[in-house]
Formats: C-alpha cells, sequence, structure tokens
C-alpha cells in the first residue's frame, strides 16, 4: 500500500509540475488591463520565467487573461475563444470590473459578474492590478495546480447547463446557435 502510495507521487508529481510551468495565455486581451501585459511579459518582469509564452491561437493556450471590463460583445468572442482551448484550462481575471462591474456597474452593455458566464480560477482585484500583482495571481494558479484544485474547466463542463442559461439571457438564442457552427466546424 506504501508503495503504491509513493508511485503515485513520483508519478503525479512530475505531472503537475509539468502543468504548472506550461501556462500558455491566449494573445487575446479585454478592458485597461491589457496596457499591463507588455512589460509583465516582456524584460520588465520577463513571466517567460515562470514558463509562459503567449499562444496566437486558442487551440495551443491553456490561460485566459480576462484583462477588465467586457462588454457584452467581447463576451461573445471570449466564450467561443475559452471553448476552443485546451484541457485543462485556466482562467484568470483581471481588476474589479469583471468582478462585480466596477466603474461599469451601471452600463447597459457592460457584464457585472464573469463567474456567471464562464468558471475564474484565480480573481486579482484592484483597479488595475499591476504587474507585480498580476505575476502574484500566476503563482497562485500555479499552487491551485499543484494542489489540484484550480478545476474551473471541470465546473464549466459539470454545469454547462447554468452558464448556457446565463449566457443565453445576456446573449439571447442565436448566440448559441453560433456557439453550436463553431463547434462543427471544430
Ligand atoms: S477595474 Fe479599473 S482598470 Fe480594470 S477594467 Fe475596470 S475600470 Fe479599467
Amino acid at each position: 500500500m506504501e508503495k503504491h502510495k509513493r508511485a503515485k507521487m513520483w508519478l503525479t508529481h512530475p505531472y503537475k509540475w509539468g502543468q504548472k510551468y506550461s501556462l500558455w495565455p491566449v494573445h487575446f486581451c479585454t478592458g485597461c488591463g491589457a496596457i499591463e501585459m507588455p512589460p509583465t511579459m516582456l524584460a520588465p518582469y520577463d513571466a517567460s520565467r515562470f514558463g509562459m509564452g503567449p499562444m496566437a491561437s486558442p487551440r495551443q493556450a491553456n490561460l485566459l487573461l480576462i484583462t477588465g471590463y467586457m462588454t457584452t460583445k467581447t463576451l461573445k468572442y471570449v466564450i467561443r475563444t475559452y471553448e476552443q482551448m485546451l484541457t485543462p484550462r485556466y482562467v484568470l481575471s483581471f481588476g474589479s470590473c469583471p468582478i462585480d462591474g466596477g466603474l461599469y456597474y451601471t452600463s447597459y452593455n457592460t457584464i457585472n459578474h464573469l463567474e456567471w458566464y464562464l468558471p475564474v480560477d484565480v480573481w486579482i482585484a484592484g483597479c488595475m492590478p499591476r504587474p507585480e500583482a498580476f505575476l502574484m495571481g500566476v503563482n497562485r494558479l500555479m499552487e491551485e495546480i499543484e494542489a489540484g484544485r484550480a478545476d474551473g474547466y471541470k465546473r464549466y463542463e459539470e454545469n454547462i447547463d447554468y452558464y448556457r442559461r446565463n449566457q443565453e439571457r445576456t446573449l439571447g438564442k442565436e448566440f448559441l446557435t453560433e456557439l453550436k457552427q463553431v463547434e462543427w466546424l471544430t
């Protein structure tokens, strides 16, 4: 029994280690936080130290960064992008706007609670969080991956009816039809 436990630990540890240092964000930003990304990824903070590298295609990415407020128009593309990404996939959200609407709480075309539409693994509060806060969020995500708690993609699959209901309420029935067409293309 003890032998099995140890073997399992040796097998799962490198696997989790590899997952935690292979975060590939899709090259797609929303809201004010987009401006924090160049210094985070390039020389001043050099996020590639943590095994991060932006990907042009969602098919090769496993990290979705929601970098600020989101209009309903953008939400459509964000959901489409998320559904085309690799699993396990993670969502990291920046700033107050995706949490509760923030500055745009009363706006007619901005969503107030990202969690109604997509599962978020790590929230970074602030308006707008600086690159140091973003890197803290990345470290937090790595800890969650290592501990096996970064399971937003599973929550999405298990509660798909809940997410689809909210998506339909905000984006309309046509959106779900369009989404099916994209699925069919993939
Ligand atoms: S939290 Fe502040 S900085 Fe971020 S998107 Fe909202 S208004 Fe912009």
